[in-house]
């Protein structure tokens, strides 16, 4: 689905602002699949951003992601705010799986005006997740979402660098999937907020519970800085939930108070700004590698004639000529 006329964009951006979920559709369609459009669609969106709270919520597969995100959208809706979820896969290259997830989410809030689930994958992204996510927060937070909840799958680096575009992390954790270990070793330790024991109701709860506030109390922190919550949650039977909604807002009175949404929101810029510059840099070598600049540097490279890297500074240098 490619915009074939870029003067679209504006339309698009406008319907997507009065709320119509198709235009919303299309905007990240196009955020997904790298569009041309891109630069126009962020600067259409740019005035009408940056007012969102953006929660990142990850956890292995079977955790109660789902389920727990479905809860959340409800409690949202229940205190009248608007939101969008991006359900993010870092690993999966295909949307296959991801649009019958839709699906399924869909079910509660289908009819509901004010609420816009979306799977999201790499597929043929330059700048990979890390640079398309963000994008496609602006498109939700442009169509007047107050909360924007990315979901993403896993414990893992990729993982980590999403939830990382949050201001607000939560991290699932449930009984038996060694998952507090498997937390500690991904760095995630470092990125949770907000830790959610889901499956509460089953046996071995109580034990990851204190392997986490066990594993927290180890940790050094500074007077002031923030000390994660742990929250017990049964998420299919919609307990702890509210807690969870609450350690979300406390944690962002805190964020705002220490001056530290700023901070994140600037780092989260900066890793924006990275992904989009090496996804163009990589976009511009990809095409000097069918032209003469790279193959002549590589005859002399291999003929031991230039060293790579006089080589490779040559080559930036074309770039920007
Ligand atoms: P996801 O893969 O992380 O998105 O996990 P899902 O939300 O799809 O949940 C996986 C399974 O666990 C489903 O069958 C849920 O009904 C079930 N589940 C979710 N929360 C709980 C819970 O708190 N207790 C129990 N016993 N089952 C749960």
């Amino acid at each position: 689905m490619r915009l074939r006329r870029s003067r679209d964009v504006p339309l698009l951006v406008e319907q997507a602002r009065e709320g119509d979920p198709r235009a919303v559709a299309r905007l990240i369609s196009l955020v997904e699949s790298g569009d041309e459009a891109l630069p126009e669609i962020a600067a259409a969106l740019a005035p009408h951003t940056g007012q969102a709270e953006v929660i990142g919520l990850t956890g292995s597969p079977g955790v109660g992601k789902s389920t727990t995100t479905n809860e959340l959208v409800r409690a949202y809706r229940a205190a009248g705010r608007r939101i969008g979820v991006l359900a993010v896969d870092p690993s999966s290259p295909f949307t296959g799986g991801a649009i019958l997830g839709d699906r399924v989410r869909m079910q509660d809030h289908a009819t509901d005006p004010g609420v816009y689930i979306r799977s999201m994958s790499s597929r043929g992204h330059l700048g990979g997740l890390a640079a398309a996510t963000p994008q496609a927060v602006r498109v939700l937070e442009g169509a007047g979402c107050e909360v924007v909840l990315v979901e993403t799958v896993g414990v893992g680096q990729a993982e980590v660098e999403v939830a990382s575009l949050a201001d607000t992390t939560v991290v699932l954790l449930a009984p038996g999937m060694g998952d507090a270990i498997q937390a500690a070793k991904a760095g995630i330790l470092e990125i949770a907020d907000i830790f959610v024991v889901n499956k509460a109701d089953r046996d071995g709860a109580d034990s990851t519970y204190r392997d986490i506030q066990g594993m927290l109390a180890l940790g050094e922190r500074r007077p002031g800085e923030w000390r994660p919550q742990v929250i017990r949650a049964v998420a299919s039977r919609g307990e702890g939930i509210d807690d969870i909604v609450g350690a979300i807002a406390k944690h962002r009175a805190w964020l705002i108070e220490h001056g530290e949404l700023a901070r994140r929101r600037e780092t989260r810029a900066c890793a924006e700004v990275e992904a989009i510059a090496l996804g163009t840099l990589r976009d511009q070598l990809a095409s000097v590698r069918d032209g003469t600049a790279l193959p002549a540097l590589a005859a002399r490279v291999a003929a031991a004639d230039l060293d790579p890297y006089a080589a490779a500074r040559e080559l930036l240098r074309s770039l920007t000529d």
